[in-house]
């Protein structure tokens, strides 16, 4: 946005702020309370996520072909697909020239603040679900000098930066949503928009009082531990130097946004964005549109701007998995039950825990959820108890099924069969991030959308005008890089320094990534990881994850303060041997994530260094670890 937009935009709300520091004194408890959050930059930014469709060919997937098996010849299709695109992930950071494509495009420039050189207790970095809901618990539990600093201009987090057309989360909303009791809000839709959920995190963080806690634009860029002061000190972007007795990495697991490495992509002279970080001043309408990448993000932009573009270009490397959506309203029914049913939000987030299959659990049978029948599904009774590799194989099994079915929808829906055959993808169900769509694959019936297929290696080069591949040029007038982002990165999403000066990455990169449950890390005391590698990732609602670290770290801050200790570290062994069983199941469970995806590093990541797939185990060792209180080192009574 240029400059002078910004002024004009936000000169109301500078002048509504004229009287109002950015850091004031509570007069209570003599501690800092901040105002930082900035305006929003323009009132285009606005949008909505999935329709509903009532077509019903477009809301079913069809039959199962008859003599779907997985068979060693199907086997063999699907380590072919693989194979080919091996190498194929090159991407690069946005740096240098590139750097443009991170700057925060939704709100007015930061507001203008002294920089801090105090202390508080809990300093938390990031202000997505996780920042609000490790508030909310906080706060509750009596702690109360706690800080936030947030990279961005506002709260919501994952639904802060992304804000592009079509934008809706993909695990039902009554069980994704965090605090819906305690706010008393029911989503609108079943699978809730974007931009709805961004406007209930504001609504969280106004309620409970969280804005006055946080620094906005503000990025943390180091934290080093002072063994001598028992504390962190935390370094910012502002020139902040802010000693903290705890540090909490609530900065998400998909937040660094990625390129693609491609030729000549700096040469190209019209306009491009990350859709990370969507540019509402460039109006689509009318204009030749190229978007590169088809993951889960391009599934759901697509549609909305194909209702608008004079002509659109998806260049794709590896098809998705377009699953049905079957969006729809909540009931009126859900409005007047729900709010006298004590508990109903987190009894359903529990029953939709349980449902493990990939498929169900993310189309979640409403009957099921809503406690009206016991089970979502049959139980078939088996004679004995099946081993580990029979489980495995039915499942590949049934997640054959399942693409076949995916790959039926393509035959069924897309009218050209070059096209059709494009769109489908040849890998276990899950195996990519599975996506959701009743007007994706129609999309591609309209005349003036294409497919250019870059299978096996993408797009390898951009020229002044648009994308070059197999010696054709696409002009365009906008580029669009839907190439998602780097997955669970959290040691280097700022510099931590623990005992001996060490820093995480280098431990983790030497050691291989080591953690005690994802959240502690050995020779980094009173720092508690949200969400990291090892915590949580394998499961399909992240909130659930969320929820969980929460509590255990404000379980942790709770026993420390009754037991009047100040610091807590991790036995070395404990984090060895956590590490080692995030390494076995995540190779015993590998043949279902047998494709090149982010969830793997592209195949490139060492088994059990990214999510963890071990399920209710992690909470058995959490209960023990909590029982025994073993795997702790307490230090510095006070
Ligand atoms: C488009 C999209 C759709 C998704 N849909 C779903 C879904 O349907 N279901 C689901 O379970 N999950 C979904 N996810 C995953 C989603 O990220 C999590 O569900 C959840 O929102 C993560 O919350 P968080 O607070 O842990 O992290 P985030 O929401 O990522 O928030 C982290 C915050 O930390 C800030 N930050 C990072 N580094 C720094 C730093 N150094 N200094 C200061 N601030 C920093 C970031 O700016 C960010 O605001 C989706 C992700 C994306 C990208």
């Amino acid at each position: 946005m240029r400059r002078h937009e910004v002024e004009a935009y936000t000169r109301g709300f500078v002048r509504e702020r004229i009287n109002m520091p950015a850091i004031r004194l509570d007069p209570a408890t003599g501690r800092k309370l901040f105002d930082t959050r900035a305006a929003k930059s323009t009132d285009r930014i606005t949008g909505k996520g999935y329709s509903i469709v009532t077509d019903e060919r477009l809301t079913a997937l069809p039959e199962l072909p008859p003599g779907a098996v997985f068979n060693a010849e199907e086997q063999a299709k699907y380590r072919e697909f693989k194979e080919i695109r091996r190498g194929a992930a090159d991407y690069m950071a946005m740096e240098g020239e590139f750097a443009k494509y991170l700057e925060d495009v939704y709100s007015a420039p930061p507001i203008p603040r002294e920089a801090l050189t105090d202390e508080c207790d809990v300093l938390v970095i990031g202000a997505g679900f996780a920042g609000l809901l490790l508030w909310h618990k906080l706060q509750s539990a009596g702690f109360s000098d706690v800080r936030f600093c947030e990279k961005g201009g506002d709260v919501g987090g994952t639904w802060y930066w992304n804000r592009y057309p079509g934008i809706a989360c993909d695990v039902e909303a009554y069980s994704y949503l965090p605090l819906l009791e305690e706010m008393g809000y029911i989503p609108s839709m079943k699978f809730a928009s974007g931009f709805e959920i961004l406007e209930y995190c504001q609504r969280m963080a106004e309620k409970f009082g969280f804005y006055e806690h946080c620094l906005f634009h503000t990025t943390v860029e180091k934290t080093e531990w002072d063994e001598s002061a028992g504390r962190w000190t935390v370094s910012t972007n502002r020139g902040d130097r802010v000693r903290a007795r705890f540090v909490i990495l609530a900065n998400g697991i998909l937040t660094s946004p990625k390129l693609a490495r491609i030729d000549g992509m700096e040469r190209f002279r019209g306009d491009a964005f990350h859709t990370s970080r969507w540019n509402y001043n460039i109006d689509l309408t009318g204009k030749t549109v190229g978007i590169i990448g088809t993951g889960a993000t391009a599934v759901q932009v697509i549609p909305e701007i194909a209702k608008i573009v004079k002509e659109l270009f998806v260049f794709q490397r590896t098809p998705s998995s377009i699953d049905v959506r079957d969006q729809r309203a909540t009931t009126q029914e859900e409005y007047n039950t729900w709010p006298n049913e004590r508990g109903w939000a987190r009894a359903r987030r529990a029953r939709f825990s349980k449902i493990s299959a990939g498929r169900t659990a993310i189309k979640a049978n409403d009957d099921y959820l809503a406690g009206k029948v016991p089970d979502f599904k049959e139980r078939k009774q088996h004679e004995r108890e099946l081993s580990m590799e029979e489980l495995l194989d039915k499942q590949l099994d049934s997640n054959f099924r399942i693409m076949e079915q995916i790959r039926a929808r393509v035959d069924a829906i897309v009218k050209d069969p070059k096209t059709a055959a494009a769109l489908k993808p040849y890998y276990p169900y899950g195996c990519k991030r599975p996506t959701f769509h009743d007007e994706f694959l129609p999309t591609f019936n309209l005349p003036h959308v294409h497919l250019v297929d870059t299978a096996p290696m993408g797009v390898r080069q951009i020229d002044e005008r648009g994308v070059v591949h197999d010696g054709v040029e696409y002009p365009l007038d906008v580029l669009i890089y839907a190439t998602g982002f780097q997955w669970m990165a959290t040691s280097t999403f700022n510099m931590i320094a623990g005992r001996d000066g060490r820093t995480l990455k280098e431990k983790w990169e030497s050691e291989g990534t080591k953690t005690f449950l994802g959240l502690h890390s050995h020779g980094f005391p009173n720092l508690f990881i949200v969400s990291g590698p090892q915590g949580g990732g394998g499961s399909f609602n992240f909130t659930d994850a969320i929820d969980a670290h929460a509590d255990y770290i404000v379980w942790m801050l709770e026993t420390m303060r009754d037991r009047g200790v100040r610091v807590v570290d991790i036995h070395r062994q404990p984090e060895i041997e956590y590490a080692e069983h995030c390494r076995k199941v995540d190779i015993a469970s590998a043949p279902l994530r047998d494709c090149l995806s982010y969830y793997n590093g592209h195949g490139d990541a060492e088994p059990g260094s990214l999510a963890y797939y071990g399920g209710n185990r992690w909470h058995k060792y959490r209960i023990e670890a909590q029982r025994t209180l073993a795997p702790y080192v307490f230090g510095d009574r006070s």
